[in-house]
């Protein structure tokens, strides 16, 4: 790469450069210090304008470019590679909320704009925008865009892609897509917007995003309850979800061990419950209709449970405190589980009611292969993604060689998922880690596809090389 780029690249206006070893590191590790890269550069553009010329610069000069949002990705697809030939290019200075619609139920952001400000100016004009995760403080919506993220609210509101109305993005050759309707039905061929969601930026980068909106709920109503047995805990999930549809807008599982590290390592965690139990379900019903009649016909439900023995404990918050803890304990999971130890984390999703059956057959198969690691399950049981650990605490995790040692957990893990018609990535995505995993789980045809789709939007394979798509 010439020396010219670099000088042609700080040339471009609305830009800021950063290219000094400090200076750029933020941008070059993950999240969970896991994933490490090198750049020449890392451009933080504050207009779609300048991105499209910093891409147009970088077509020129065949130099490849990584994306990156709020650098929360748990799939290393958020830094650049190790060659440092390439550009981190950084939305976080586009961070405009340019416009809220109540009447349309729609927003208007800038792709840098991070989660939770969206949610606060969605609240703040009477309106919810629903999708809720762990890193919501920090994630961005393009990052959001790009990933497809699913998070706690999937099992009412959809994934991103049900969220995402319109989009503007720069494509591969620096020119601009203005994609950025409010529309709820456009059938005009095919759907480039629905190309970008889920692109983890090998398509093009993300500059805006029309957003749907929804009514605020009028009272929310938020339990945690103790199960004696997974079967257990996804029956009454299932009942309760059968029970109030439309109405259940979060169903989430931890096992035991699960909750033990949120409350060893979280600060600020409560024990909600007196008694202890195999599982745990925190579940919320956000409502309409009057708030007695739906507390009480949701008390209903779980003193059923209980008399059937698939409860041996429960609790529906009384205080917004109260659901506000309820929520830390499973906010604060992965958080936890960095402070916990080594853990071989998963992203795997089957049929709802295939889940007993899923964390089963995996604990026994590790239990067999790896007698030391500790099962811990933790995930979106309405949804059936479940994100299941074997941990192990850093001494015993230093007698394994570390490649084999993922290769075949995950192998096991995921043939499991796969043979019980799952998927080995529900929503974190591909990144540069699930490679090997498209190679293996996915179609050939759909594989072919991507390829030619890749090839058509992106012919010089700048945009985000070495994630998504094996080679
Ligand atoms: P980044 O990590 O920066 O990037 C992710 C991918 O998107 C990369 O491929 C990047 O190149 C691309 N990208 C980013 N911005 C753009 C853009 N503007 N245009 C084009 N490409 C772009 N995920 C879930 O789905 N559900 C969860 O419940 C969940 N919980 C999490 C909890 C924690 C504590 C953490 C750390 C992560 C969690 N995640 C979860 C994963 C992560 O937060 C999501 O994948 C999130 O959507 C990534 O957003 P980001 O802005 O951080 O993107």
């Amino acid at each position: 790469m010439s020396d010219g780029f670099l000088t042609e690249l700080a040339a471009i206006d609305d830009i800021a450069l950063f290219d000094t070893p400090s200076d750029m590191q933020p941008f070059l590790s993950d999240w969970r210090k896991r994933h490490h890269g090198r750049a020449r550069a890392v451009v933080s553009p504050g207009s779609t304008a300048a991105v499209a010329q910093v891409v147009a610069l970088c077509a020129r000069h065949r130099v490849p470019i990584f994306p990156q949002g709020g650098n929360t990705s748990l799939c290393g697809a958020s830094v650049p590679d190790e060659s440092g030939d390439g550009i981190v290019v950084s939305l976080r200075r586009m961070n405009r909320i340019l416009s809220v619609d109540p009447q349309d139920n729609s927003m208007i952001v800038e792709a840098g704009c991070v989660l939770a400000t969206v949610q606060e100016k969605a609240l703040a004009a009477d309106r919810l925008f629903p999708m809720s995760l762990g890193a919501e403080g920090s994630c961005q919506i393009g990052g959001n865009v790009s990933t497809n993220a699913g998070g706690t609210a999937v099992v009412r509101y959809g994934n991103t892609r049900d969220l995402v109305l319109g989009l503007e993005a720069v494509l591969a050759d620096g020119t601009i897509w203005n994609g950025l309707r409010t529309l709820r039905k456009n059938n005009t061929g095919y759907d480039l917007k629905n190309l970008l969601i889920g692109a983890e930026g090998t398509l093009g980068i993300i500059t805006k995003v029309a957003l749907r909106l929804f009514p605020l709920p009028r009272h929310r109503v938020t339990a945690f309850f103790a199960a004696p047995t997974i079967e257990a805990a996804s029956r009454l999930a299932g009942e309760v979800q059968n029970a109030f549809p439309g109405t259940v807008s979060a169903v989430e599982l931890l096992s035991a061990g699960q909750f033990e590290l949120v409350a060893t390592h979280a600060p600020n965690a409560t024990r909600p419950l007196s008694s202890t139990a195999p599982w745990y379900v925190l579940i919320e019903l956000a409502g309409m209709e009057d708030e007695e009649a739906l507390s009480a016909r949701f008390a209903g439900i779980l003193e059923a449970g209980m008399a059937a023995s698939d409860i041996t404990d429960a609790v529906i918050a009384t205080s917004e405190r109260q659901r506000q803890q309820l929520w830390y304990i499973r906010h604060s999971v992965a958080e936890a589980n960095v402070k916990a130890g080594r853990g071989v984390a998963h992203d795997a999703a089957v049929p709802p009611a295939r889940i007993p059956e899923f964390v089963n057959r995996s604990q026994a198969a590790l239990a067999a292969q790896f007698p030391k690691a500790t099962p811990i399950v933790v995930g979106h049981l309405g949804d059936g993604n479940l994100h299941y650990y074997a941990m192990f605490d850093r001494t015993d995790w230093a007698l394994y060689p570390e490649a084999q040692t993922i290769a075949a957990i995950n192998r096991t893990v995921y043939d499991i998922a796969v043979e019980l018609g799952g998927t080995f990535s529900a929503e974190h995505g591909i990144g540069s880690i699930h490679l090997d995993d498209m190679r293996r789980y996915k179609d050939p045809r759909e594989l072919a596809a991507m390829a030619a789709l890749k090839a058509a939007l992106d012919p010089l394979g700048i945009m985000n090389p070495g994630r998504v798509l094996p080679v």
